[in-house]
């Protein structure tokens, strides 16, 4: 969509292209899928925000899954837990990650739903659900806003997803190019001014 038909900070009127998904299409799809998981999961869940990209999507889908139990009638007790992982400098995927900040062996025997903000390659959330399952969950399940279509894929599907989209680079809603734009609420195409502007030194 045209930027100018969309409410985006003044900051970053130069940096972006056009708008891929507005914020109401995100959270209309995460209703749905809030929805999708509490009919599928019938146990106490842990959910599992993949920060810094991740935060926006969990608190909002989280959100959705509380309106559920508090006026649907469900019951899908909740408990939540953060780490963080890297894989990105500039917008190059560089094949490793880590993984920080979390004391993963209250998981064991746990249902799990590992929320990201986006799979690219797949690598990240491959090597995460590797790690996860060595804590020895009773069941992980994965959740990724956006699924890129991309030939570096390597195969990975989600259990949820979001959106698929084209092999571009996204940010906002939380997602980031060297931790600017997760301050802009729809996903958008960076313009190459912003990709100047906003680019990190070898
Ligand atoms: P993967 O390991 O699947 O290649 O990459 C996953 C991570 O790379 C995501 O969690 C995200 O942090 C980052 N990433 C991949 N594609 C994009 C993109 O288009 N935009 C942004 N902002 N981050 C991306
Ligand atoms: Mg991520
Ligand atoms: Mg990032």
């Amino acid at each position: 969509y045209p930027l100018d038909q969309f409410a985006v900070p003044q900051h970053y009127k130069d940096d972006l292209n056009s708008v891929m998904i507005p914020n109401g299409l995100i959270l209309n799809r995460l209703e749905k899928l809030a929805q999708d998981i509490v009919e599928d999961i019938h146990a106490p869940l842990v959910v599992l925000c993949v920060l810094k990209g991740g935060h926006q999507v969990f608190s909002d889908l989280v959100n959705f899954i509380k309106q559920l139990n508090t006026r649907a009638g469900r019951s899908l007790p909740l408990s939540l837990e953060f780490i963080r992982m890297k894989s990105y400098h500039n917008d190059q995927s560089s094949g490793k990650v880590e993984i920080i900040g979390m004391n993963m062996s209250n998981l064991k025997g746990k249902h799990v739903l590992v929320v990201e903000d986006i799979v690219d390659t797949g690598r990240s959330l491959v090597k995460l659900c590797n790690t996860l399952n060595e804590q020895g969950p009773e069941t992980l399940r994965t959740f990724s806003l956006l699924l890129k279509r991309t030939p570096h894929s390597n195969g990975f599907q989600p259990d949820y997803v979001g959106f698929e989209i084209p092999d571009e680079f996204v940010v906002g809603y939380c997602l980031d190019y060297n931790e600017y734009f997760r301050d802009l609420d729809h996903i958008c195409i960076i313009s190459p001014v912003g990709r100047e502007k906003y680019k990190e030194a070898a």
